[in-house]
């Protein structure tokens, strides 16, 4: 059901505060993580004014080491939340675990599941019997086609509001940056699919500096939107401080993509 032989049109997925897909293009930005109530609400205020309409941040990180910070759990749903609604905007959040599938679900506008877990088979199926927009991170080291399973096991289950996104893959030189960005992938997954598919720039680049060029080449190459993760101090980020624009940074960066899309 995922591909474009059986259903030609772009699917549009319409939330509260947006509508992604077809020419449609969408800013997803924000924290890394879910820091406090009133620090997601203030880069939430800042991503708003630049043009955003999704909120992202994390309340449960899965962290490459098991001693790093895992996030704030509930408590950081709850300060999500608060702030999305505050500002009108909806809210995104990574699910790692099938267990919590309903405590995200009773708080999430939009499921994240990450690239470690694109293959998760059980949290997929869980994820397949919501109605709910999920956004699909490709694995690190998997194929396209890998992607175009994984969202099946979600439609299969009849949750057809999917997205499809291209954060950077493991190539043999991710020395300079922390994944390569596989362009090629946008346009690629468009022809097969019917999904919406959108970028992120920061966890491909995994330096700040890389993260508009980035970005300017995924909107060229047709991507229906973007994921931006910001910080207004970076140094002092509790996750991923390295690949965090600044609010002003991204205002700049959603600008030039403004600009990008208009002509693509
Ligand atoms: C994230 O977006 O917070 C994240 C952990 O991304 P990824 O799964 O792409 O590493």
């Amino acid at each position: 059901v995922s591909s474009r032989d059986f259903h030609p049109h772009d699917t549009i997925i319409k939330t509260n505060h947006s509508i992604i897909g077809g020419n449609n293009f969408v800013f997803m930005a924000g924290p890394d993580s879910i820091e406090s109530a009133e620090h997601v609400l203030e880069m939430g205020r800042q991503v708003k004014a630049a043009g955003a309409t999704i909120l992202r941040g994390g309340a449960f990180k899965p962290r490459t080491s098991p001693y790093s910070f895992q996030g704030n759990g509930e408590v950081g749903l709850k300060a999500h939340r608060a702030a999305a609604d505050v500002l009108g905007m909806d809210m995104i959040t990574e699910i790692l675990d099938t267990r919590d599938v309903d405590l995200v679900d009773s708080y999430t506008d939009i499921f994240q599941v990450g690239t470690r877990n694109m293959q998760n088979f059980a949290l997929l199926k869980a994820l397949g019997q919501k109605r709910k927009p999920v956004v699909l991170k490709r694995g690190m080291s998997a194929t396209i086609d890998d992607l175009l399973n994984a969202a099946e096991y979600i439609a299969a289950g009849g949750n057809h509001q999917i997205m499809l996104m291209e954060r950077g893959i493991r190539t043999y030189d991710n020395k300079y940056t922390r994944n390569t960005i596989d362009v090629s992938a946008i346009p690629v997954l468009q022809s097969l699919t019917h999904y919406p598919v959108i970028a992120d720039a920061s966890h491909a680049a995994g330096v700040a500096k890389f993260v508009t060029p980035l970005a300017l080449a995924a909107t060229a190459a047709g991507s229906q939107g973007l994921m931006t993760e910001i910080h207004d101090d970076p140094a002092h980020a509790f996750v991923d401080g390295a690949q965090a624009l600044t609010p002003d940074a991204f205002a700049k960066l959603a600008n030039k993509v403004r600009q990008i899309h208009d002509i693509v």
